[in-house]
């Protein structure tokens, strides 16, 4: 493809350290033409974040550059190499299949962040797909990205979605669309298990430094960086894993492959928020097993470090025993400090300011006030805060009145509330600060399939705009928006399913 040059946007100037300094871990390589590109949305706030003009790229222009298909002069987009293993089977080669890196900008806070596509067709890494994205996981990417980001957690965002004019087949025709990506970088756990597994000791050190440079530059002086990038990258996953565990996230699909070094969520695909509180919940159609389900992303996130760890034992020392034993003992930690950053989280959901010897106890025994009850598990916070705020049995009534069963709550409560008592903090006080990180709007399920029925059926964006904007301010309880806090009626939660959209 020749691309002429876009004129709205010269300012839209790219760095390209990752394909200057990591040759081998990536091939130069064009997005695909496409017929009729159009935008559908662009994030204005975001874009501002970069530094980029959100006014003129709102426009056709800016549609033909987001489907890559003008894009600015000197731009080199590049497919990135990466292995992983994927459901607990090792791939040598991944790569993007249908993702391509445009290149890094620095936004306003001086931080470095990728631009890439996600659709823009096909690559040498493409194995049997088609290169392509359908709208709706387009959608659902953005609109889960948007709203973790909002929810205060670490994830990659989206910067615009544009449709393409042209049909992708999946079971059935579906409209086509390219997802424009930020990410503090795209680099994988299987980004560094390309590389061991093809036994290349100088690249691997070229890529581990790369990273301890963008992403802990705290660990370049030090005397064994390797060694603190695995620490850290555990300290980093440790407390990511807790913050999901926290609002009920499931990433349904944690190959290694998509586990970042930044320590950012990535790939949203069968993603999906927890409804009623089951720790076995799993949504993906393909994980059978439940190897990600909710209860087990700690240990899978331990495993892929685990993964990670191999990977990086080149550099870990002569003496590989002793590296491995090492590694191990680093490892043998992760449970400890991601249940550090969950009771953390904890304290704060439950309304907690002191640090106490049965927090732990205390927490975990309020998750199973909720078991086999159909409790929903974001509603269950918000009405402990009311509980909080208020005074006797009125405040009580709402939590109640989500337990089918509220034995085990009734035996729960008193507990809590002789720990609350015993901190000096004013109830209304201690509700509001409940109520700031306890979120009342998530995105549900049947919500999120709504605004992408309506978007992929009849290009009706009106409901995907308007979850956007109720997610966008997730603790901010509004009187209209009633209808966005509740759980997903019961014919559409049982047996709900999510799909790769690959
Ligand atoms: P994911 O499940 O999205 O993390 O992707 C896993 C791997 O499959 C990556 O190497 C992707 O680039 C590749 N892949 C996913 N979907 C497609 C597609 N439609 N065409 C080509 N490659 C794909
Ligand atoms: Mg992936």
């Amino acid at each position: 493809m020749s691309a002429p040059a876009v004129t709205v946007n010269t300012d839209f100037s790219f760095d390209n350290t990752y394909a200057r300094d990591l040759e081998g871990l990536y091939v130069p390589w064009q997005a695909a033409e496409v017929p009729a590109p159009k935008l559908i949305k662009l994030n204005h706030a975001l874009a501002e974040e970069l530094g980029l003009d959100a006014k003129a790229l709102d426009s056709a222009e800016g549609a033909q550059m987001f489907s890559g298909n003008q894009l600015p002069h000197g731009i080199k987009t590049i497919a990135q190499a990466y292995a992983g293993h994927q459901f607990g089977g090792f791939s040598p080669q991944l790569g993007d299949g249908r993702a391509l890196l445009l290149g890094e900008v620095i936004d306003k806070n001086g931080k470095r962040r990728d631009i890439a596509f996600k659709g823009s067709g096909r690559t040498p890494f493409s194995r049997g797909g088609d290169g392509k994205a359908a709208l709706g996981p387009v959608l659902r990417e953005y609109i889960i990205g948007e709203a973790m980001h909002a929810l205060g957690i670490p994830t990659t965002r989206a910067l615009a979605a544009v449709t393409t004019g042209e049909f992708v087949r999946r079971e059935r025709n579906l409209p086509g669309a390219v997802l424009t990506r930020v990410a503090a970088s795209h680099i994988r756990v299987g980004t560094f298990q390309f590389v061991t597994a093809r036994g290349d000791e100088v690249l691997l050190r070229k890529l581990a430094d790369y990273v301890i440079a963008r992403h802990y530059p705290e660990l370049k002086d030090s005397d064994d960086p390797y060694w603190g990038l695995l620490r850290a990258l555990c300290e980093r996953q440790a407390a990511l894993i807790a913050r999901w565990m926290n609002v009920g996230f499931i990433h349904g699909v944690m190959n290694t492959d998509n586990m970042t070094l930044s320590g950012e969520t990535i790939d949203y695909g069968p993603c999906a928020f927890m409804d009623h509180y089951n720790p076995a919940t799993v949504f993906s159609s393909i994980d059978e097993q439940g190897r990600y389900a909710y209860m087990n992303q700690p240990p899978i996130a331990n495993w892929n470090l685990a993964r990670f760890a191999e990977a990086l034992l080149p550099l870990l020392g002569e003496d590989q025993d002793q590296a491995v034993a090492q590694a191990m003992e680093i490892l043998g930690g992760f449970q400890a400090r991601y249940e550090h950053h969950w009771l953390q989280g904890m304290r704060l959901k439950l309304g907690l300011t002191r640090e106490e010897d049965d927090d732990y106890a205390l927490a975990t025994d309020f998750l199973k006030t909720m078991e086999g009850q159909s409790v929903d598990f974001t509603q269950a916070f918000r009405r402990l805060a009311d509980v909080a705020g208020g005074q006797g049995n009125l405040s009580e009534i709402g939590l109640h009145k989500l337990y089918a069963d509220d034995a085990v709550l009734k035996a729960w409560l008193p507990r809590w509330r002789a720990r609350i008592e015993a901190e000096a903090v004013e109830p209304a006080k201690r509700a509001q600060a409940m109520r700031a990180v306890n979120p009342i709007y998530v995105p549900r399920n049947h919500k999120v399939e709504e605004a992408l029925d309506a978007a992929v059926a009849l290009g009706n964006y009106a409901p995907f705009e308007q979850l956007l904007a109720v997610l966008q301010r997730p603790f901010e309880e509004r009187a209209a928006l009633a209808a966005y806090a509740e759980p997903a009626p019961a014919s559409v939660s049982a047996g709900y399913q999510t799909f790769c959209g690959t």
